[in-house]
């Protein structure tokens, strides 16, 4: 733990990956760990971690980096902070992210930047690029991020790190600060697959206090992970190959990536998600829609910021929010206003919903014949900082090939796959519902 914050110290005016760091504590953890001794049957006893500042820390702020949550201070820790607490893991800090998770480069933060280690003038992408950045900078081990519709595995992609979004119901979401309740989990990020998979072990499992999630046993996810790919058949999307804002490194890289495995012993064949195209609509309407029916709680009065000028309950309301919002979060609020409203709702919210269920079957039937989906995470590597951040379409457009797994609710990681342009690029591993088991044998077996 002090090595951690000794590199944390050295790093951090630079990359600006915490929000809040809570040395003291850990350091007091870590002592307590020291006397009792490590059980050798909890590798992870010890191990720093660092958590996305929207999952609630009990006595610890927890802002969302959203401005109403300034002073906000949990009194209960989510379920995945008391898990990783009964592992004995110590949390060193909350992490930079994108308002309330919304964006895809970390620049949605009342806060602070947080810059890519790789090259400081670009985003370490987002929502958790905080989360990644750490890790990617070696301040950290290990970080808990969410991935609504790709922010964890398009981080893990700029920052070439693993990254892991579990099946839905996989993970608690409780104690997490909702964005788009049908589409988030919690993950983790690490340097290495096997590290990945021990996280995610002690992590996962069925929650009371979670309505989604889910009742079955959780396997050893790091038992059988060097069990190979012979025999295993992996589809690659035409549609993932043939994006048209896909940059030349990104394709070539994975085009490596398919020899690899291929050599490995792995089928690999072209497939088919015909309905992909429609990913980013459908999922800007139903996160969006989702988020502004979550966020009707911050009124000024239940939590966080409430402005000083109020006069009226009215004025609680309006002021508060009007101030302690940012310019992002309002559009998503006002967009998923707008689709959920009586006059709109057809057209927008449930043709969306209508699309989702077909962007499923897409994966549902690659499925029935392929073990695992493989493409790129991401178009492309890194975009620099202040590039997108004044053109929302551009920026929602990037995540054409993350959020149809969230559609479909089935889990993937983003594992490093070479460079281009000096920057790392992410192979994006999918695999069927609960099993998450096959893609860390095949990410263990390519890493
Ligand atoms: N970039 C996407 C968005 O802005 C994904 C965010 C996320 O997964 N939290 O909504």
């Amino acid at each position: 733990v002090k090595a951690v914050f000794e590199r944390i110290n050295e790093t951090e005016e630079k990359i600006g990956a915490f929000i809040t760091l809570t040395e003291e504590e850990a350091l007091e953890q870590a002592r307590k760990v020291d006397e009792e001794g490590i059980d050798p049957a909890n590798i992870l006893s010890g191990i720093p971690i660092g958590i996305k500042d929207n999952i609630v820390t009990e006595g610890t702020r927890t802002t969302a980096a959203s401005k109403i949550l300034e002073d906000f201070v949990p009194i209960y820790d989510a379920t995945v902070t008391k898990k990783v607490k009964e592992a004995n893991m110590i949390s060193v800090g909350k992490l930079n992210m994108d308002e309330f998770a919304m964006g895809g480069s970390t620049e949605t933060s009342y806060y602070k930047l947080t810059h890519n280690p790789w090259n400081l003038d670009k985003v370490p992408g987002g929502s958790s690029g905080g989360s990644a950045a750490a890790v990617a900078a070696g301040q950290i081990p290990v970080s808990l991020g969410t991935d609504t519709g790709g922010s964890i595995r398009q981080p893990a992609a700029f920052n070439g790190i693993v990254g892991m979004k579990p099946t839905y119901g996989r993970v608690s979401r409780f104690g997490l600060i909702a964005f788009g309740s049908s589409l988030d989990q919690i993950g983790p990020f690490t340097r290495t697959v096997k590290d990945n998979a021990l996280v995610l072990n002690a992590i996962s499992g069925h929650d009371v206090n979670d309505s989604m999630s889910y009742e079955g046993e959780v396997p050893d996810f790091a038992s059988d992970i060097e069990a190979g790919v012979k025999g295993m058949k992996i589809g690659v999307p035409t549609e993932y190959l043939n994006e048209k804002g896909l940059e030349e490194g990104v394709k070539e890289a994975v085009l490596k990536a398919i020899e690899t495995f291929k050599s490995l012993g792995a089928t690999v064949e072209e497939v088919s998600l015909p309905h992909s195209k429609y990913g980013v609509p459908a999922y800007y309407i139903i996160a969006s829609s989702e988020a502004s029916s979550n966020l009707q709680r911050f009124d000024g009065v239940r939590y966080g910021y409430r402005s000083p000028e109020a006069k009226t309950l009215e004025e609680v309301f309006v002021k508060s929010r009007t101030e302690g919002f940012g310019m992002e979060v309002k559009r998503r609020i006002m967009l998923g206003t707008f689709s959920l409203s009586s006059g709109f709702y057809d057209a927008h919210f449930k043709k969306a919903g209508q699309t989702r269920t077909l962007i499923r079957q897409d994966f549902d039937n690659v499925f029935k014949e392929y073990d695992l989906i493989l493409g790129p995470t991401t178009p492309t590597t890194a975009f620099g900082i202040g590039e997108q951040i004044d053109d929302p379409i551009a920026m929602y457009l990037s995540d054409i090939l993350t959020v149809p797994v969230n559609l479909a609710g089935v889990p993937a990681i983003s594992i490093p796959c070479g460079f281009s342009n000096d920057l790392p690029v992410g192979l994006q591993l999918i695999g069927k519902h609960f099993d998450e088991q096959t893609i860390y044998k095949a990410a263990y077996a390519f890493e």
